[in-house]
């Protein structure tokens, strides 16, 4: 299967302007697929974009950080690790 088969698809994505101080750029995708993307995303490097990204569209299909998660990351993203 190719690696991008396993990520989930987004219903829908959002952005919004971050709130308070959160480093994140990407908020937890809803449990009805919405990925919800700070604004200032945008203003990053693209390589930082796609791994955002693909960061949120797997958290559609794997809800925590677990090895499933990183290997599927690995997969998706070289050198993911060092963002
Ligand atoms: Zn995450």
């Amino acid at each position: 299967m190719p690696a991008i088969v396993a990520a989930g698809v987004p219903r829908s994505a959002v952005c919004r302007p971050r709130r308070g101080r959160c480093p994140n750029a990407v908020r937890t995708p809803s449990s009805a697929g919405t990925i919800t993307l700070a604004a200032d995303l945008f203003d990053e490097p693209d390589s930082f974009q796609d791994f955002v990204v693909a960061h949120e569209r797997l958290h559609l299909r794997v809800p925590n950080h677990g090895c499933l998660f990183k290997a599927l990351m690995t997969a998706h993203v070289s050198g993911w690790r060092s963002f």
